[in-house]
């Protein structure tokens, strides 16, 4: 039995609701996956996550490797026993934060030798480690590492990074069968690993299967993206398929139109990822275009920052005129946030710097992207996406785009 069978039960032109099994649980898609960079989402307990209804989170490879470090996490048994979440986790390789680092990294065929943004250490992702700290943290999905480049990109450098990342795409693929045959333990890059307190540890490392999902690159140029797209499916039989490189500042019609051509090269019966986008209307736009995962910091980050989606768009906290808002952060919506309390006294709790006020707005935010994916599920089985996408777009104060 394929442990990350993924099925589509209803479809509405291109828009699709399915179910992605993993040996962590189901996921119904299209589904909004929660950032939990540190294995913590920020300011959220798993158990907030659980009443919300999120049911995949994410973690993150670069920071996990680098701080607590991806072999204490193995030996405490796994991301999901580490963090306290049972449910279904995916691990972004670490490939956008290493090509981030400007000035601290060098770049070769074999890999990417960069310096901590913590200490300054020096250190080397090649797939190859890569695959050894996925393996390690043990999430069900595990993403290639892949060379990413800025969105705005010229058209031989969208060419030469993708065409790197298919490369490494096969070397992430060997290691990871390797690694899952039972090959030698990963070499231990920590040194001094502290003894770990009681007579438990280490606890048994992860030992389920895990879906190794390529990252389709090519930034707004369709040739590439079809190339890429190409390339990698005479690879292997992927069980999911991420698209990387959008949402980074190229214009909104660009993205739309990548994934109008994505789309058309994929296999319909897996799964798409589509990587670190989370406004809602994006979401919205994405769904109608066959996407069925998502991910994003924005709204913990916006969170923090006072900011709130509500369903007639964004509001921020901090200006005067909420300050005796009897009403919710938004009246539709029923989180705890919202079923408690006004936004008067959110708005008291963060002119105050008061901890609960970033934790009410993150709550809020993470329930309204996951409860629209719902929302967008039960419209795909009624066969209603298109009027509830456009009433959606429209109380949001957001022109739709029509689909190719
Ligand atoms: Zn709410």
């Amino acid at each position: 039995m394929n442990p990350f069978e993924f099925s589509v039960q209803h479809e509405s032109d291109t828009a699709r609701a399915g179910r992605f099994a993993t040996p962590h649980g189901v996921v119904d898609t299209p589904a909004f996956m929660a950032v939990g960079t540190l294995a913590t989402v920020k300011s959220l307990d798993p158990i907030d996550l659980r009443e919300m209804g999120a049911q995949m989170i994410l973690g993150n490879a670069y920071h996990l490797h680098l701080r607590p470090g991806d072999e204490l996490i193995r030996d405490f048994g796994g991301l999901h026993r580490f963090m306290g979440w049972d449910g279904p986790i995916l691990t972004d390789s670490g490939g956008f934060q290493v090509f981030s680092l400007e000035g601290l990294r060098t770049v070769s065929e074999d890999g990417v030798e960069f310096r901590s943004h913590i200490d300054g250490s020096k250190h080397v992702f090649t797939p190859e480690s890569v695959m050894q700290i996925e393996r390690n943290l043990g999430a069900d999905v595990i993403m290639q590492f892949d060379h990413v480049i800025p969105g705005q990109s010229d058209e031989a450098t969208a060419r030469d990074a993708s065409e790197r990342s298919v490369r490494w795409l096969a070397r992430c693929l060997a290691e990871l069968e390797r690694l899952q045959a039972g090959g030698p333990p990963p070499k231990n890059t920590i040194t001094n690993f502290p003894a770990l307190p009681g007579t438990t540890f280490p606890l048994p490392a992860p030992s389920h299967p895990q879906a190794l999902f390529p990252i389709v690159q090519g930034g707004i140029h369709d040739a590439l993206r079809i190339d890429a797209a190409r390339r990698i499916r005479e690879l292997g039989d992927w069980p999911g398929f991420g698209i990387g490189g959008l949402s980074v500042g190229e214009a909104k019609p660009d993205m739309y139109r990548i994934l109008e051509v994505v789309d058309g090269e994929l296999p319909r019966d897996r799964p798409r990822y589509l990587m670190g986008v989370g406004f809602p209307e994006d979401l919205v736009e994405a769904v109608r275009r066959g996407v069925d995962l998502f991910d994003c910091v924005a709204p913990t980050r916006m969170g923090r920052n006072g900011a709130a989606f509500t369903s007639d768009g964004r509001l921020n906290i901090k200006r005067a005129e909420f300050r005796t808002d009897p009403r919710p952060l938004d009246e539709a919506c029923d989180c705890s946030a919202c079923r408690r309390f006004s936004r008067a006294y959110v708005r008291h709790l963060f002119t105050s710097d008061e901890i609960l006020g970033l934790r009410l707005l993150s709550l809020h935010n993470v329930h309204f992207l996951v409860r629209l994916m719902r929302d967008a599920r039960d419209a795909i089985r009624a066969g209603t996406l298109d009027a509830w996408s456009r009433d959606w777009l429209t109380r949001y104060h957001i022109r739709p785009v029509p689909t190719a």
